[in-house]
C-alpha cells in the first residue's frame, strides 16, 4: 500500500529546523523574578483601569460554566459591562455541574505536610513536566483563595466533626487536599458562581444570552472585537461588539464521540478562533480517566464517570488467572491481583490518572479483564465497608453508588464496581500567555478551553481549581492591563468585519442544510470517534496515526457530500447544531493526530507506544520535546505551522516520573 501523504508540520522559520531544544518562538510573558513573587510583582506592574472608566468597557464572555460564570460575575463586580453567552437554557446547566469528586487547595487543614510549593510540585510532576512552571505556581498560590471565596458564597463543602472543612485524597498526591461536597462538588461550586452571576444580572451589569451559540469571532485591526452568534430558538444570526472577548467554552473530549463530557460539549468556539489566528496548543493531550463505567454496547452515546475520589477507599483488582469468569465473591484473596498496589506501592490506588488508565488497559489487553468483552477491572469497597461501615461509605459516595446501580443494575454496596478508562478531559486548547491572552490581542481563553496549566496530564480535582482561579482571580486583573493600554477604535455591528463574518456564518449554516444527504450527523460523529479512540486514544503509534490522518479527510469529504441535516434554520434544530459541531471536530481531530504524530515521545496523557520504559511507563524525550506545541492554522489543505514555547524547569527538576 502506498504511504499516505500526510502533511508534515511546517516549522516557524525563525525557529530551529530540527526538533532540538532551543530558543522559544512564542513569548509567554512570564514575569521576571523568583517564582514565589512573580504574580505579586506582576499584579503591581500591570496597568489599572480607573474604577470610573470600567463602565465604559464591554467584555464579551462566551461560556457560563465555572470559568465563565466566575469571570463574568467578578468582572461585573469590578464595574465592567459584560455580555455573557451560553448554549444551554441556563448557566446552571453548564457541563461544570457534572464535576463530582472535588477541588484541590493547599490549605494544609489535615496538617499532613501540604503547602503551596508541594501542590505546585505535584502538579508539575503530575503533568509529566510539560506545563509552564510560573502558571502552575500561581495556581497553587490562588488555590486557598478559591476555597475562601466559595465558602463565603455558601458552597456547602463537606465538614468533619470539629466543623473544619473536610478533605480527601486524589491521585498523584500523598496529602489530603481535595475539598468536596459529596459527589456533587461541581454542582455546588456552580450554584455559588451562578448566584454571584445572577446578582450582576439583576444589577444590569451582566446581560445574559442563553441558548445562543457563538459561531465565530470577529477581528478588527487584528484585535478581537466581538462575536457572531446564532439564536438557537429562532435561528437568527447576529453580531455582538465588545472591547475584549473571553472564551470559557470548555473542553473538546467529545471529538471522541464517547466521553464522560456532557453531550453538548464541543470545540466550535475555540476552533473558529483558531481559524482566525489563535494558536492551538498541545491538541493531542487528552486525559483518559481510569474509573468510568465500561462501554456496554453500540447503542451508547455517552459514558459515565465514577469519580476518582472512589479510589480513596476502593481497591482496584483483577483475577490472577487470565480469563477467570468466576463471580468476584468466589475469588479468594490469594487469587486476586491488586495490581496498582503491587506495581506502585507508594501511591497504590492513588496513582495519577494516566498511569492508572494505562495499567488497566495493559492488564485487560493481557487477558485479565472482567465483565463483558473482558474490558473492565474491579473497584472494590468490601474492605472499606468492613473498616468504616456502610453508612460512612454511603455518606461519602452515596450519589455515585446510586448512579452506578441505576446504570448497571448492580449494587456496588454488595458487588465490586466494574470500571474501565474513558475520555474525560482535554489538556490541549488555545495557547495563552501568562495573562491568559491568546495570540489574538484582546482574545482571552480561560478554564478547560485554554491549553491549561496541567501539562500532559491533569491531576484529579485540579480542573475546578484552574477554572475558578482563572475566573475569580487571574482574568479580572490581567484583562484590565490590556484594556488600559489597547488602542481600540469605535466599531459597531455595521462594521465591514462583522458583516463579513455574519455572511460566512450564514453561508455555513445554509451549506449544511443544503447537503441533504443520506447519513445522520451522529453516524459521522460515531465513526470519527471510533477512529480517534483506536488511533489517537490511550495508546498511539506512527502507523495508526498515519492511518487516521488518511481517513479523516475522506470522512470529512463524505460528510460534506452526504450528511443529512433535517429541519430548517428558523427553528430549534438539534441536528443543525450537531452538524456544525461535528464539522469542526472533523477538522480539529486532524490537528490532534498531526500533533500526536510529531511528538514522538510519550508524556502523560500522550502515550506513544514506540516510546516506553522497559516497565511500560511513558518515556519522555526532554532533549527534543520539552516545549508547548502551538499550531497555527494555515488554511484547509495546508500544513499547519508549528510554533514552540520552550519550557524551562528551574524549580521542579526534570526527572522520570515515578510513583513506585
Ligand atoms: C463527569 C465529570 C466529572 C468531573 N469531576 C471533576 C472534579 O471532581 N474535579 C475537577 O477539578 N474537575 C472535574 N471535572 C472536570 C471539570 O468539570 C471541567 O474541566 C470544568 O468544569 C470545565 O469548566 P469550564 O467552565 O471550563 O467549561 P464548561 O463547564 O464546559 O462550560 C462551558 C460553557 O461554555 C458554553 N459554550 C461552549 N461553547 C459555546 C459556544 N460556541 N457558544 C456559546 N456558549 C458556548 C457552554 O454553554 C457552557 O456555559 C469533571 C469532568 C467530568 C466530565
Amino acid at each position: 500500500m502506498e504511504q499516505a501523504q500526510i502533511p508534515e508540520p511546517e516549522v516557524k522559520s525563525n525557529a530551529r529546523t530540527s526538533l532540538s531544544f532551543g530558543a522559544p518562538t512564542l513569548n509567554a510573558r512570564v514575569p521576571e523574578g523568583p517564582i514565589q513573587e512573580k504574580w505579586d510583582t506582576h499584579r503591581f506592574n500591570m496597568k489599572l483601569v480607573n474604577p470610573a472608566n470600567k463602565r465604559k468597557y464591554t467584555i464579551i464572555m462566551v461560556g457560563s460554566g465555572l470559568a465563565g460564570s466566575s469571570a463574568a460575575a467578578s468582572l461585573a463586580e469590578l464595574g465592567y459591562n459584560v455580555e455573557c453567552f451560553c448554549y444551554q437554557d441556563s448557566p446552571r446547566r453548564a457541563h461544570s455541574i457534572a464535576a463530582q469528586g472535588g477541588i484541590n487547595a493547599a490549605k494544609n487543614y489535615r496538617n499532613d505536610g501540604d503547602n503551596v510549593y508541594r501542590l505546585f510540585y505535584d502538579t508539575v510532576k503530575g503533568g509529566d513536566y510539560r506545563s509552564r512552571e510560573a502558571n502552575v505556581y500561581r495556581l497553587a498560590q490562588l488555590s486557598g483563595n478559591i476555597i475562601d471565596q466559595c465558602v463565603a458564597q455558601g458552597v456547602p463543602f463537606a465538614r468533619e466533626y470539629s466543623g473544619l472543612l473536610d478533605t480527601r485524597s486524589f491521585g498523584g498526591a500523598q496529602v489530603s487536599r481535595t475539598f468536596y461536597a459529596r459527589g456533587q462538588t461541581g454542582q455546588q461550586l456552580l450554584l455559588g458562581a451562578y448566584q454571584a452571576l445572577s446578582r450582576q444580572i439583576g444589577l444590569g451589569k451582566v446581560k445574559m444570552f442563553p441558548r445562543t451559540e457563538m459561531l465565530d469571532v470577529v477581528l478588527v485591526d487584528g484585535q478581537a472585537r466581538g462575536i457572531v452568534v446564532r439564536d438557537m430558538v429562532t435561528g437568527a444570526v447576529s453580531s455582538h461588539v465588545g472591547d475584549a472577548v473571553v472564551l470559557a467554552t470548555g473542553g473538546y473530549g467529545n471529538a471522541f464521540y464517547l466521553s464522560t463530557n456532557a453531550k453538548g460539549c464541543n470545540a466550535t468556539a475555540i476552533w473558529r478562533a483558531h481559524r482566525r489566528g489563535a494558536l492551538f496548543a498541545n491538541p493531542c493531550y487528552t486525559q483518559i480517566h481510569p474509573t468510568c463505567i465500561p462501554v456496554s454496547g453500540e447503542h451508547q452515546s455517552k459514558l459515565t464517570l465514577m469519580s476518582e475520589s472512589l479510589r480513596n477507599d476502593g481497591r482496584v483488582w483483577v483475577p490472577k488467572q487470565a480469563g477467570d469468569k468466576r463471580n468476584p465473591a468466589d475469588i479468594p484473596e490469594s487469587e486476586r491481583d491488586y495490581y496498582l498496589e503491587r506495581r506502585y506501592p507508594s501511591f497504590g490506588n492513588l496513582v495519577p490518572r494516566d498511569v492508572a488508565s494505562r495499567a488497566a488497559k495493559a492488564i485487560c489487553d493481557a487477558g485479565y479483564g472482567v465483565g463483558p468483552g473482558s474490558l473492565g477491572v474491579y473497584l472494590d469497597f468490601a474492605d472499606a465497608s468492613k473498616r468504616l461501615g456502610t453508612r460512612a461509605i454511603r455518606e461519602r459516595y452515596g450519589n455515585l453508588f446510586d448512579m452506578y446501580d441505576r446504570i448497571t443494575g448492580e449494587d456496588p454496596y454488595k458487588v465490586p464496581m466494574r470500571i474501565y478508562p474513558a475520555v474525560h478531559y482535554t489538556m490541549g486548547g488555545l495557547w495563552v500567555d501568562y495573562n491568559l491572552m491568546s495570540t489574538i490581542p484582546g482574545l482571552y481563553v480561560i478554564g478547560e478551553a485554554n491549553f491549561s496549566d496541567h501539562g500532559a496530564n491533569r491531576l484529579g480535582a485540579s480542573a475546578l481549581m484552574q477554572g475558578l482561579a482563572d475566573g475569580y482571580f487571574v482574568l479580572p486583573y490581567t484583562i484590565g492591563d490590556y484594556l488600559a493600554q489597547a488602542k481600540l477604535t469605535g466599531v459597531d455591528e455595521q462594521h465591514a468585519a462583522f458583516r463579513e463574518v455574519e455572511h460566512d456564518v450564514q453561508q455555513r449554516v445554509s451549506n449544511l442544510l443544503a447537503i441533504d444527504g443520506k447519513r445522520t450527523v451522529d453516524s459521522f460523529h460515531r465513526e470519527l470517534g471510533q477512529l480517534m479512540w483506536n488511533n489517537c486514544g490511550m495508546g498511539r503509534n506512527e502507523q495508526g496515526l498515519r492511518q487516521a490522518l488518511e481517513h479523516i479527510p475522506q470522512l470529512r469529504e463524505e460528510f460534506y457530500g452526504n450528511v443529512k441535516v433535517s429541519g430548517a434554520n428558523e427553528e430549534i434544530n438539534q441536528s443543525l447544531e450537531k452538524a456544525g459541531r461535528v464539522a469542526d471536530f472533523l477538522e480539529l481531530s486532524e490537528l490532534m493526530c498531526i500533533d500526536a504524530l510529531h511528538r514522538t515521545e510519550s508524556c502523560g496523557g500522550h502515550f506513544r507506544e514506540e516510546s516506553q520504559t522497559p516497565e511500560g511507563e511513558a518515556l519522555r524525550d526532554d532533549e527534543h520535546f520539552s516545549y508547548v506545541a502551538a499550531w497555527e492554522f494555515a488554511g484547509m489543505d495546508k500544513r499547519p505551522v508549528l510554533h514552540r514555547e520552550a519550557l524551562d524547569f528551574e524549580y521542579v527538576h526534570l526527572a522520570q516520573r515515578s510513583y513506585k
